[in-house]
């Protein structure tokens, strides 16, 4: 085994290298730069080396630097993670020839899965069954339309060096192919420096279910039970879990015996993970090989029990694997939910900033994976994910319960995160049910998320809390006034809650150990556990009911948060909230006359005049943000009136690009 090794990555998943190199006693050198100078891996590693700039052009995708930074460490073996330079077969090279192990499969492995056409065209040699379609690169958009009509509509235009789910379009009609090959090519140019552009049928009603497998260097190959992510928003995985609710034993074992034959047939060793695309009658089709460590391989590891990582190190070591497939037994259930820095409300847009809270939950069947700690910062340099939250039970049901409540404590402020929408997923009767596709978040959320208010006793239960913790506090501040003559004060028993639209009326009484709220109906809830108004999470019992509440002060308003709902609630004396519908409200501007931009970026074109009228539906100008170019289309028959952005000029978030008459 190594002495020592060098990770070439940052965030949550050098962290998470560090812990397993720590546990087996080997010693770990960290890689980092500006932006990361005071980053959580650095902290937790043995050594750590600084390699340049932000960018990460600059310092994480330089090969020089980090081969240079392992040899002058000492460090036997690099751990590329994933992203970064974790796919680069010219890293894996470099590392050869100075005589350091990388720790992953050989550079031919990488190269013959690095590339979507030619891994397609290997799979389907190796008797792996693929997603029918074209594997040539087109060109003409009269090619592609000839080829989309030969497989049959719909169809999907993939970029050949895509990735991270960017570089990829449905297309449902020939027109649709037309518009989709430029605008897939130039961003495949873009983002990939590639314009290779092939076409595959569109697999309806698809899920995403993916094969772990694991070798060593002797051809010994195993499958690791599977991971469904089918819920993805933009071909981007947000929930992970083993195993998955729909495979039968039979297609598992299928599935997991092509895996296996695809990564004997490109002589593979180390962890790596074959896709697959499974339509509703099980049948299932490769689409891709990660040859590295993949963002959810936690799930797999609860389920099997095994070290992915410890096992990378083990194999890159030379060590045979002392397991066979029938040591390989899946037990229990796990889930991965990915937190992100983004603002769900606004179109999930990345949120950066400082984490000027963070207190991941505890218990049970909880582990969380982060790079991030309070205090840290969330920058603009590199992928926005703040921590990975996973869950394990002994059934789907334990797993997801202890997901959710686990989601309640997860207490992050100063950044937009995703939170509360996990957890609204979570909550899903269509999660439990199990019926999953890539489509679940469009089609549940088809307006984007914002948290909406609870029901029922749900609703009863946040409103008696907000309450409680309004009387506790009033009660402790009339306490201090009554030390000063002429200031004593009676906190009054009669509260209205004010909710949304909704006035709450309820009494409230001080008593060991929490608060009684009585409605009006006369109905009592008993709030216990601490509710001082310092405290951003309640952790306690309303009724009986054990409850994790977020509370997030604004002003002399509360918005509690719990389940992924939420209530913004303003706890005042009675005659106050009669007074209150006199109130003057500041009406929000009407942006329906407007097309504002969705997110700071790139104005790139105009896809209409002054004066033209545009059908619903009908593009109306391309932004590019994070190298995605972004169609805004119309949203109804309108004509244009003055058009306010010029081509080519940057655009704040709302931005007005052009007015309709
Ligand atoms: P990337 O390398 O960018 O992750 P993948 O080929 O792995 O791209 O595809 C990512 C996601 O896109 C899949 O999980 C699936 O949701 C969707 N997808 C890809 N190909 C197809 C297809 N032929 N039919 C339906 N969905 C697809």
């Amino acid at each position: 085994m190594f002495d020592k090794i060098l990770i070439a990555n940052r965030g949550e998943i050098a962290c998470r290298v560090i812990r397993t190199a720590k546990r087996l006693g080997i010693k770990t050198v960290a890689v980092y730069s500006d932006a990361d100078a005071d980053a959580l891996h650095v902290r937790e590693a043995d050594e750590a080396v600084y390699i340049g700039e932000s960018p990460s052009a600059s310092s994480y995708l330089v090969i020089d630097r980090i081969v240079e930074a392992a040899r002058k460490t000492g460090a036997q073996a690099v751990h590329p993670g994933y992203g970064f330079l974790s796919e680069k077969k010219v890293f894996a090279e470099a590392l050869a020839a100075a005589g350091i192990a990388f720790i992953g499969p050989r550079p031919h492995a990488i190269g013959a899965m690095g590339d979507k056409i030619e891994s397609k065209k290997l799979a389907r040699a190796a008797g792996v069954s693929t997603v029918p379609g074209y594997l040539g690169s087109l060109t003409s958009d009269d090619e592609a339309v000839k080829v989309a009509e030969e497989i049959g509509f719909p169809v999907m235009l993939k970029a050949s060096a895509g990735g991270g789910g960017k570089g990829m379009r449905i297309a449902r009609s020939a027109k649709e192919v037309r518009e989709g090959l430029r605008a897939t090519m130039n961003e495949a140019k873009s983002s990939f420096a590639d314009d290779r552009v092939f076409i595959e049928k569109y697999i309806e009603q698809p899920r995403h279910i993916e094969i772990q497998v694991l070798a060593d260097q002797f051809g010994n190959t195993l499958y690791l039970g599977e991971r469904e992510c089918s819920i993805q928003r933009r071909h981007q995985k947000v929930i992970e879990e083993a195993p998955s609710p729909f495979l039968t034993p039979q297609t598992r074992k299928a599935m997991g015996e092509q895996a296996v034959a695809l990564a004997k047939a490109v002589d593979y060793c180390s962890a790596g993970t074959v896709e697959f695309i499974v339509d509703k009658d099980q049948n299932f089709y490769f689409l891709e090989m990660n040859t590295r460590l993949q963002v959810e391989h936690p799930v797999t590891e609860l389920v099997t029990g095994l070290d992915l990582v410890e096992w990378m190190l083990r194999i890159a070591a030379g060590e045979k694997l002392t397991l066979t497939q029938d040591d390989i037994k899946l037990t229990g259930w796990a889930i991965e939910s990915r937190l992100y820095a983004e603002d769900p409300s606004r179109g999930f847009l990345p949120s950066i900033g400082r984490l000027s809270k963070f207190r991941p939950p505890v218990g049970e069947g909880v582990r969380v994976d982060t790079g991030v700690y309070e205090g840290a910062e969330i920058s603009m340099f590199y992928d926005p994910m703040i921590a990975k939250l996973i869950t394990y039970g002994a059934t789907r049901a334990e797993a997801t319960e202890r997901m959710s409540l686990a989601l309640d404590g997860f207490e992050v402020r100063g950044v937009g995160h995703n939170v509360e929408f996990l957890n609204a997923l979570m909550h899903l009767p269509r999660f439990a049910s199990g019926d999953l596709t890539t489509n679940l978040i469009a089609e549940e959320f088809p307006e984007g998320y914002v948290a909406p208010s609870p029901k029922g006793e749900a609703l009863n239960r946040l409103v008696a809390l907000a309450a409680a913790r309004h009387m506790t506090s009033v009660v402790r501040d009339a306490g201090m006034s009554g030390r000063t003559a002429g200031k004593l004060y009676t906190p009054p028993k009669e509260w209205t809650v004010v909710a949304g639209e909704g006035h709450h009326k309820v009494a409230a009484k001080l008593v060991d150990g929490g608060v009684d709220i009585t409605d009006g109906q006369g109905n009592i809830r008993k709030v216990r556990g601490e509710l001082g108004q310092h405290l951003d999470r309640f952790d306690g019992f309303v009724d009986g009911v054990a409850m994790v509440v977020q509370i997030d002060r604004r002003g002399t308003t509360s918005r509690l948060v719990q389940g992924g709902c939420a209530i913004q609630a303003w706890v005042m004396a009675p005659r106050a909230a009669e007074l209150l519908s006199l109130m003057p409200v500041k009406a929000p501007p009407d942006t329906s006359k407007m097309l504002l931009s969705p997110m700071p970026g790139l104005l790139v074109s105009l896809a209409a005049v002054e004066g033209q009228t545009i059908k619903a539906g009908e593009p109306l100008a391309v932004v590019e943000a994070m190298k995605m170019e972004n169609v805004l289309r119309a949203e109804r028959d309108v004509t244009i009136g003055k058009i306010l952005a010029k081509p080519g000029s940057s655009l704040a978030v709302d931005q007005v690009i052009m007015e309709f008459a």
